[in-house]
């Protein structure tokens, strides 16, 4: 990591000031000065304060008060012309307006019923608020306003941390407390380059099983968080490396040419694939009955399952797929029941086969052919109205496909045929095994 130093507070606050957007500037202004004439201290914290140390641009503003801070964000939002929303479970309020987004929140203590349960909140000090958090780098603040305006907070060591690029829990209970700190763990690990500090290892390695008390949506939120990094394969392989996934579900794992994939992904067009995508990539590592095994564990979404078991689906077929003797016609028939993502995530996973070739094409060609011949040509052709039908229109796309038809009147040939017996109506399904 380079260009990070102990940086002064007066220094941090000026980089504040200048690193924002007018919108955001102004909103913050508002928010500030109204505590101040109030009486109140507003601290910077969290990843917005982390973010403004590493200098990685405008980050999220999140600021806390001790004491309600409800009061302070319903006048905000008036003098500002914008809005707030309250999220009571947490004590914390969004005051939004154009262009602008500032997230308030009371100072709290939480404590822990048991491992993995959401905690217990109560207002508290700037300290203890402080104290609940998960890593050094993300517990410490910086007074904005009122008497102690400029002065930082940073009772763990997080600058420290931060110019040594390390990541520390708080204590020893921490991953007991809220395993998803683990996961946020390799996170922040991989995105900032740091090194996850040795006895902060071994706590993460002995506290793996306590990712089995994390709900499967909280579980999900983490893993689509690592997903949507620049690098997620950073994040996988560690995940792989320190048993992380393993600990999750038992068949999940990540490996190289997956890695190779996920970063194929991103050059295939797109500048950030969608998450399915990558699910889709997870999904071939599985059986499809672990595939649904992990569905359950993650609480997936419809799409994500779909994307997720797709592909685990499709993995399976990839040896047919790479057959010589499989026509296109029969590959479209086979592939059109399967998401695109989970089609994708099977394309760039397989190294220069025939089976990727294969997909690529469909992707890419295949699934766009349509026949000329509509179902009304048909009628006036002399097709009886009903099934056949929709059997002549599938022939004629299978034609199409497999280019035996390349135009309007060699359709019209092929239905007279069709008519006249001379050509054989294909059965249901293809055929093709
Ligand atoms: P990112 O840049 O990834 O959004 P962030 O630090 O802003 O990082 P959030 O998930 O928005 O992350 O959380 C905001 C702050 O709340 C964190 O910086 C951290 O101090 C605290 N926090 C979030 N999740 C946890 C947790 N599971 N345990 C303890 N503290 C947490």
């Amino acid at each position: 990591m380079t260009g990070v130093y102990l940086t002064k507070p007066a220094k941090l606050l000026a980089r504040l000031r200048t690193g924002l957007d007018v919108d955001t500037a102004q909103g913050l202004e508002v928010v500030l000065r109204l505590a101040e004439e109030e009486g109140r201290t507003l601290y910077l914290v969290g990843g917005g304060l982390r973010d403004l140390v590493l200098r990685r641009g405008q980050a999220d503003i999140d600021l806390v008060g001790e004491g309600q801070v409800l009061s302070l964000a319903e006048k905000a939002a008036t003098v500002l012309g914008g809005r707030w929303v309250e999220h009571r479970a947490f004590g914390t309020v969004t005051v939004e307006g154009k262009g602008f987004r500032l997230d308030l929140a009371m100072a709290r203590a939480e404590k822990y019923a048991r491992p993995g349960a959401l905690p217990k909140v109560r207002p508290a000090s700037i300290d203890e608020d402080l104290a609940r958090r998960d890593f050094t780098i993300n517990a410490m603040a910086l007074a904005l306003c009122g008497r102690e305006r400029g002065q930082l907070l940073d009772p763990f060591g997080g600058m420290g941390d931060i110019a040594g690029g390390r990541l520390r829990v708080l204590h020893d209970r921490s991953f007991i407390d809220d395993a998803t700190r683990i996961l946020r763990a390799v996170r922040y690990e991989t995105r900032f380059s740091f090194g996850i500090e040795e006895k902060t290892l071994a706590l993460l390695k002995r506290d793996l099983a306590y990712l089995d008390t994390i709900s499967g949506a909280r579980v999900r939120h983490e893993l689509l968080h690592l997903l949507a990094e620049d690098e997620p394969e950073k994040g996988f392989l560690r995940c792989q490396e320190l048993g992380v996934l393993a600990a999750i579900h038992s068949a999940l794992r990540f490996d190289d040419e997956l890695a190779v994939a996920f970063r194929r992904a991103r050059r295939a067009g797109r500048a950030a694939p969608q998450p399915e995508v990558y699910l889709g990539l997870l999904g071939t590592r599985l059986s499809p009955a672990d595939a649904e095994a992990v569905t359950l564990r993650l609480a997936l979404s419809k799409r994500q399952r779909q994307a997720l078991e797709g592909a685990a689906a499709l993995a399976q077929l990839l040896p047919w797929l790479s057959r010589a003797d499989v026509h296109p016609s029969q590959v479209v028939e086979r592939l059109e029941p399967f998401p695109l993502a989970a089609v994708e995530a099977c394309a760039l996973l397989t190294s220069r086969s025939a089976a990727r070739e294969k997909l690529r094409h469909y992707l890419e060609k295949w699934r766009y052919v349509k026949a000329s011949l509509d179902g009304r040509a048909l009628e006036r052709l002399g097709v009886v109205r009903g099934p056949g039908i929709r059997s002549v229109l599938r022939l004629l796309k299978a034609a199409r496909v497999d280019g035996e038809a390349s135009s309007r009147e060699e359709e019209v040939e092929l239905v007279r045929g069709v008519l006249t017996g001379k050509v054989e109506m294909p059965r249901a399904g293809g055929g093709e095994e």
